[in-house]
Formats: C-alpha cells, structure tokens, sequence
C-alpha cells in the first residue's frame, strides 16, 4: 500500500513537496482553502514571478536561527532549482541582480505547469478545502476538512504565512503547530511599506534611486539601495521594503525609527555644494522651487523650498547651500509603523525551527508531521529567495515524506 500523504496548501512549497512525494510514489492530496491553486504565486514578482535568484546564501535568510535553512538550499540550489522547473516545462530567465523569471515573464506559467506537472503524477488537490484541525488517532492523522475526516499516514503543513490575507494567507498553521506543542517565533511583517510620522501628501507618487540606512548609536545598521517612492502614507519603494524588516524589529521595542536617505546619492557633498553654488550664478530673480525645479523633481523642489530662510534663489548664501546638500544627502524620515500583513509579502516569524529536523522538515514533536515554508520561522530578502525558500524546503520535506 502507498504511504497516505496530506499536504496542506497549494502554495509553492506544498505544490513541489506534492510533486516530489508522488514522483517517489506516495499517494499525495493537497487541500487548498482557496477555489484556486498557487493563488499567492500568481501575484508574486508583479505578476512575473520573481522564482529565484543566482546566488542563494545563508545570509539571504532570516530568524531565530538563519542557518537551519543550510541543507535544503545547498540539496536545492541555484542549479537544481532551474532543473526542477525546467523538467515541468518552465524555462527561467536572468533579470536584474541575478533574479530569475520564467522565460513567459508570467507567473501564471509557473502555477500552469505545477499543477500540469501535479495531475501527472496523480495528485489530488482538492480546492475550498479549509483544513480546521488537525488529531491524532492511532498511528493515522486524522483532519478535520469542511465537517468531514480525511485520515493521513503523514501531514505537511505548507500553510504559508500571514502576509495579503486576500491571498489566503491564515493563522491556522501555526494553530496547527500549537496543538502538537510547537512553540510560534512572534510574526511580523516584512517586505512591506513603512508609515511615517512626516506628511509626505504633498510629494507623493516623487520616485527616486536613493541610498537608505538606519543608524543606531553612531552604527549603522542597515543599508539598502534603490527605489524610494513617497506616499500619502509615508514610504516605499524596493530599498524601503528591505529596510522594513530591521524597522518593524526596532517598532517592536520603540515607538519610531529613524531612517536616514541620500537623495543624491550620484553626488558627493562637495560635488553637489559645487553645482548647487553654479546654478546659483543663474538664479535670475527666480523663485527656490523654480530654481530647484529642473535638479530635482518639481514636487520635491516646492517641498525643500519651504524649509529655507528665503523665498527667493537670488537671497540664497553659501551657508543655505550647504544646509539644503545636507538636507538632500541626508533626508530623515521618521518610521512609526508599516502598513502591516494587509500589504506585506512576507511574515517574519512562525514555527520554532528548533522544533524541526533540517533535512527532513519532519517535527522533533510528532512524529510523520511535517512544516515547510513561510510558516517557519524562517523568511528572506526580496530577490527571488522567499519563493527560493518555499521550493527548497518543500523539496526537502517532500523527498522525506514518503
Ligand atoms: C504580492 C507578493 C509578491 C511576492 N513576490 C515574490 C517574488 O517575486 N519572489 C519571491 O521569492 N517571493 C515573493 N513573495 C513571497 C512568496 O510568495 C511567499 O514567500 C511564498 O509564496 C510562500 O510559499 P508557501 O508555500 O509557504 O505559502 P503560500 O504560497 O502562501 O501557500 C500557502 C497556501 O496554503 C493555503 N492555506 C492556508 N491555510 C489553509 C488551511 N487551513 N486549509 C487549506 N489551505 C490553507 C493558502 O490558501 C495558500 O494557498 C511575494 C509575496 C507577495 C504577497
């Protein structure tokens, strides 16, 4: 008799532990809350699916204890990863900073071929499916599934996380966890934009390449670089989401953060002092917004205008200059909250991975139950490694469940 495997969640890493587990001749079904499958992957990299990326480190993760994700992403790198899909028909392609795309640029290839790849091997998904709870009974699992039991010889919970609850995102695996005594890393959001306490309403939809950091007692500890982009709310932007992480820690134990910008990050100091005291020569009676206007963007140039002592550039003096560099090399915003697992991509936080075996995903609780997933206390840099993460272990926990 096969062995009986129940996978919760037809997410990525449920998707592939399925394929994996039925490829060795398990007989697998998957349940699925949602009326579709692989409805998160569907909006991942904006609909392109950002799959993974070219290097894939340790350093890339993040949790209690990062380095548990060390077996599953050497067993399923870079190489491997590109392997697997390219088996089940998708074709990946390098993007900018080593990010891998299927070849369609559509994220709906990546779900298509899965789950082709699912029905040829004889995997049952069975759609609006809510797993409620999950017991013991014997040696079998028993879960209780839309007023109904559905018995098991090995569970996977592939439940993901708590970030974009319209995707299905739910609290029930860490449920799950807790009933077989596993203890839950506190979650918050991460990838995510950032409120602030500043009113950015007047330069909101201003998009621009900026160096970003938060510095705590004179350290800086954490850099990132790229999009910033003002909002009514505050700030985002892809450099801003990096950061989001390290803030939302810090908004754990304090009631704001402080994050320092370099708006001209093409510029040193002395550099942009020197072509901001050129222009100068040219001011011509105009207005500092007007003056500014044709540097910067035209919102942005009405928004520092007003922070300065004269209205008009022609009154401007060397020490103005100097001010209005520091104010464009060093832009603080205060950081007070993000906006939550509403809009972020991915949880920090979940399953103690102390509680789980490394190479086999398997529970050091309860024997034949397995986690992988965001639903670990594990999740990533944004770049392609939270799906990375998903697969791998997925993978993992799929060649040991059968
Ligand atoms: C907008 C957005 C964009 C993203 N873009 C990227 C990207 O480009 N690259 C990247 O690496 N990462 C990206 N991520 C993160 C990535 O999508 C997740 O980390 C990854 O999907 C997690 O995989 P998972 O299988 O653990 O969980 P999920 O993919 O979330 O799957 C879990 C599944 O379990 C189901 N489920 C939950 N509870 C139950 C239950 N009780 N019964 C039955 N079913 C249940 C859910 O409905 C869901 O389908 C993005 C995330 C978001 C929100």
């Amino acid at each position: 008799m096969p062995k009986l495997i129940a996978i919760i969640g037809a997410g990525a890493s449920g998707l592939v532990a399925a394929i994996v587990s039925a490829r060795a001749g398990a007989k697998v079904k998957i349940f699925e809350k949602n009326s579709k499958i692989g409805k998160k992957i569907l909006a991942t990299g904006n609909g392109r699916c950002n799959v993974t990326n070219k290097s894939v480190k340790i350093s890339n993760y993040h949790g209690l204890n990062p380095k548990f994700v060390n077996i599953a992403i050497d067993r399923f790198n870079t190489q491997v990863c590109r392997k697997f899909f390219s088996e089940i028909g998708v074709e990946l392609t390098e993007g900018q900073n080593g990010r891998f795309y299927p070849a369609s640029l559509q994220s709906s290839s990546v779900v298509k071929l899965l789950t082709y790849e699912c029905e040829r091997q004889n995997v049952e998904i069975l759609l609006n499916q809510e797993v409620q709870s999950i017991t013991k009974e014997g040696e079998k699992f028993a879960l209780h599934v839309e007023g109904k039991k559905e018995y098991a010889d090995s569970v996977l919970i592939a439940t993901g996380g708590l970030a974009m609850p319209t995707l299905g995102a739910s609290e029930s695996g860490y449920e799950f966890a807790k009933s077989f005594g596993h203890t839950i890393i506190q979650t918050f959001a991460s990838l995510v934009q950032l409120e602030t306490k500043e009113n950015f309403k007047s330069i909101s939809g201003v998009k621009l390449q900026a160096d970003v950091e938060i510095v705590q007692n004179r350290e800086k500890i954490v850099f990132a670089s790229g999009d910033v982009l003002f909002t009514s709310y505050g700030i985002s932007g892809s450099a801003i989401l990096d950061i989001s992480r390290r803030v939302n820690k810090i908004l754990q134990n304090s009631d704001e953060v402080i994050v320092n910008m370099d708006l001209m990050r093409q510029y040193s100091k002395e550099q942009l002092k020197n072509i901001l005291l050129k222009r100068l020569k040219n001011s011509n009676a105009k207005s500092v917004a007007l003056w500014l206007d044709g540097f910067v963007n035209s919102k942005l140039a009405l928004f520092l205008s007003k922070d300065l002592r004269v209205k008009n550039a022609d009154d401007l003096n060397t020490k103005d200059i100097v001010n209005l560099v520091y104010k464009l090399k060093n832009f603080k915003i205060t950081a007070i909250g993000s906006r939550g697992f509403k809009s972020a991509e991915v949880t920090a936080g979940g399953v103690n991975t102390d509680e789980i075996n490394p190479k086999t995903f398997e529970s050091k609780l309860q024997k034949n139950l397995y986690f992988s997933g965001e639903v670990l206390d594990i999740d990533a840099d944004c770049g392609g490694y939270n799906l990375h993460w998903a697969w791998a272990s997925g993978y993992s926990a799929g060649t040991a469940l059968v």
